[in-house]
């Protein structure tokens, strides 16, 4: 069985336990974990002691809004400006010591660098997107040198995916900067766009505590829910997302994965 099939098999067997009310969603997920690593990484014990999945949102270039889509305290966990050779795969581990999924943002020159990053990203179960080529500010670039930004780094994304199964379908804009002309490009090019709701402010290399406290507040003035964005290359990204990831399941927030129809990640 393909690992594309896996996880689909996976998120299938999930929705059906969760119409039945049994949280088994961390049971699954050893078998994921146990399938998808094989050698190097240890079974995780995915108990409901863990923050877990609580579903997926399977996603379009017609989707629209995430945060519409969320219920109450429900989050989607997002990782900007990967892959980075030293600190993406403690993020990773740190995601998986939770059981739970996140989706990466990923530079073009940086995919193309680090390929094999990319696909074990994938193939620990998290959604990939680009984040364009070298994180230029977009909307100060002419149309085509914008439209190229994204283009090309989408491009280097799914040369690393190729053979993998998986697709990149989803995009966010570096500094989240837009606009209209901008966002309507990127919808006709097949992508969907991803906002931020909180953000942990972490490119100021302030504590892991801080950055949590900042994304905690920013989603109690969101409505208690929203997309989480935190950087993988930073000094300290394992200890923070590790941090984020005990307050949000102490506070009782769920995790939402995104992903995508047509390859089943
Ligand atoms: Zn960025």
């Amino acid at each position: 069985m393909s690992i594309g099939l896996f996880y689909m098999k996976i998120r299938q067997g999930m929705h059906a336990w969760h119409q039945a009310g049994i949280s088994i969603v961390c049971a699954l997920a050893i078998a994921a974990c146990s399938d998808a690593t094989p050698t190097e990484a240890p079974v995780i014990a995915c108990d409901n002691t863990k923050l877990g999945v609580e579903r997926t949102i399977t996603v379009t270039a017609d989707t629209g809004s995430i945060e519409t889509l969320l219920n109450d305290r429900e989050v989607v966990l997002t990782f900007d400006d990967g892959p980075d050779p030293r600190r993406t795969l403690p993020v990773l581990d740190q995601l998986d010591l939770q059981c739970t999924k996140a989706t990466f943002f990923l530079l073009g020159e940086q995919a193309d660098r680090h390929p094999d990053i990319i696909r074990e990203i994938g193939r620990r179960g998290h959604s990939l997107g680009g984040h364009s080529w070298s994180h230029a500010n977009l909307p100060t670039l002419t149309t085509e040198a914008a439209h190229g930004e994204v283009s090309t780094g989408m491009d280097a994304v799914n040369a690393a995916l190729s053979g993998t199964g998986a697709t990149a379908i989803m995009f966010r804009f570096p500094f989240v900067a837009t606009n209209a002309e901008l966002s309507a490009d990127v919808r006709e090019m097949g992508l969907l766009e991803v906002g931020v709701t909180a953000d942990g402010a972490d490119w100021t290399k302030n504590r892991p505590e801080a950055s949590v406290e900042m994304i905690l507040q920013k989603l109690g003035l969101a409505g208690r829910k929203g997309v989480i964005l935190l950087h993988d290359p930073f000094d300290k990204s394992d200890e923070r997302v590790s941090l984020l990831l005990s307050r949000l399941k102490q506070d009782g927030y769920k995790v939402v994965a995104l992903g995508s129809a047509e390859t089943g990640q």
